[in-house]
């Protein structure tokens, strides 16, 4: 392909795209297609073409393939796991990143790739409240920050022990704890950091799910007093199944006092600390050792994008940095070499996309739409509370409200069976996408708001259709 040929083809790609993004945030298609396994490769030939073929004919797959086997995320209905919007202004950002065809190994390697990203991180750490001792680097998801938080308390506990015998000739036992609310990424962070099951910690919580301090002091303790090196605790700003918040300040008083990394894990909800209105979710986040955040959700930069931010870069550039004779330059020195701030050596222009977003939105813009979402959550919730034989089965710190609905006589199973039931027609009419989730051993229902296109309507059709599903039972 020349570049007259991209040119032609590029602009009418765009269109197909936007033609796209017209449909589904108009919500014309089922918001959840039912697609049986193995529909798309079955239309694929299994074999590569042997010789090239016309664009027309891939562009004819993508109609006729792809999108009829695509979940519509940026449909008006779309209210299930959480938002990720894709903000067509973070689309282009992100063109312009693989049409630059950068790659950032070092800093010499793409000194726009490295500075962009100085500069947006930093204008988000500004945006989320966050004090100048944080500095950050976007990373693929916070799936990989809870892991080099993990490999960063390992080797803080142990004196930098990779560089001797690794956890292989500790004396002790390193313990990392974590909440029963936390994601499973901090269960395979902490089994991939070498930690092992036998000494990842699930701490309770308390009625409205958060983590219980108390308990979280208790056990380390006791697992001092049984000789164990209680190493590091993940808190959460915002859970998966019902974004409860965990208590900051004093989960990081007890780390301060036992000396456990702390690393806060706000994938979702951290987006909303741009509100000053929401900080106080997140009251002692100074007391943390790493944070995660992920824009690649509420915020609308397209995935993948996740923001980690530390307290101590050195201790982070100590850990992962690598120093091979090819990738030294006589601006070292002066540089940030972001190959040192995470696994990757090679890494994407991803600061585009935020860059573009935060300058085309403007932090006003992204601080209404999020204000707008909160106060359809606040709205339903509301509507729930008040209605008969519906139950809110969490509080609603953001835009997630998590609900039962709970006809009389039916408890335990039958209940299950009811809650699937509804949420099950739902999501085959294809008219909203909710997902439910186990809350204390029964199903609930989680109706997660933040779709960009969502409006006032699409949250009271929503309220219209559950209440007449959850009606017929069964
Ligand atoms: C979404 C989410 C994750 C996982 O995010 P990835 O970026 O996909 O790894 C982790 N923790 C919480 C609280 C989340 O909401």
């Amino acid at each position: 392909m020349d570049t007259e040929e991209f040119r032609r083809l590029g602009h009418e790609l765009i269109d197909w795209i936007a033609d796209y993004r017209e449909q589904a945030t108009r919500g014309e298609l089922p918001v959840l297609r039912h697609v049986a396994p193995g529909t798309v490769k079955r239309a694929l030939p299994a074999a590569p073409p042997a010789g090239p073929e016309r664009f027309d004919a891939i562009l004819g797959d993508l109609n006729s393939v792809i999108v009829p086997a695509c979940t519509q995320w940026l449909d008006p209905r779309f209210f299930a796991y959480f938002p990720s919007n894709s903000s067509l202004s973070a689309v282009l950002g992100d063109y312009v990143s693989t049409g630059l065809g950068q790659l950032g190994l070092n800093w010499q390697a793409s000194p726009a790739l490295t500075e962009v990203e100085e500069v947006v991180i930093d204008w988000l750490r500004q945006m989320l409240g966050l004090s100048d001792a944080w500095s950050g680097v976007i990373q693929d998801t916070a799936s990989t920050g809870a892991l080099v938080a993990l490999i960063c308390a390992r080797e803080r506990a142990t004196s930098h022990g990779a560089t001797r015998g690794g956890l292989q000739s500790e004396d002790k036992p390193l313990v990392v704890y974590a909440s029963s609310q936390s994601h499973s990424s901090v269960d395979k962070a902490a089994l991939m950091a070498g930690f092992g099951r036998t000494y990842v910690r699930s701490v309770p919580v308390d009625e409205g799910f958060s983590m219980r301090a108390d308990s979280l002091a208790q056990m380390v303790r006791a697992d001092s007093d049984n000789g164990l090196l209680p190493c590091a605790v993940v808190a959460t700003t915002g859970s998966t199944a019902t974004t409860a918040c965990d208590s900051l300040a004093a989960i990081a008083s007890v780390a301060r006092e036992h000396r456990l990394w702390m690393h806060v894990d706000a994938a979702l909800a951290g987006s909303a600390m741009i509100l000053p209105e929401c900080r106080s979710l997140w009251d002692g986040i100074e007391g943390a050792d790493s944070l995660v955040t992920n824009p690649h959700k509420w915020l609308g930069a397209s995935f993948d994008c996740s923001t980690y931010f530390v307290r101590d870069p050195e201790h982070l550039i100590r850990v992962m940095s690598t120093n091979p004779s090819y990738l030294r330059s006589a601006a070292d020195s002066q540089v940030k070499n972001f190959r040192d701030w995470g696994i990757p050596l090679g890494r994407r222009f991803r600061a585009l996309k935020l860059w573009f977003l935060i300058r085309e939105q403007g932090v006003s813009g992204l601080q209404s739409r999020l204000r707008r979402d909160i106060a359809y959550a606040k709205w339903f919730a509301e509507r729930v509370d008040a209605a008969p034989q519906w139950r809110r089965v969490a509080p609603v710190p953001v835009q997630t409200v998590c609900v039962r609905h709970e006809p009389p006589g039916l408890s335990g199973e039958a209940l299950d069976k009811h809650t699937l039931g509804w949420v099950k027609r739902i999501n085959e009419s294809g008219k909203a996408f909710l997902t439910p989730a186990i809350l204390d051993g029964r199903w609930m229902v989680r109706v997660s708001f933040g779709a960009e296109a969502t409006e006032q309507r699409h949250v009271e059709e929503l309220w219209e259709l559950m209440q007449a599903e959850a009606a017929r039972g069964g």
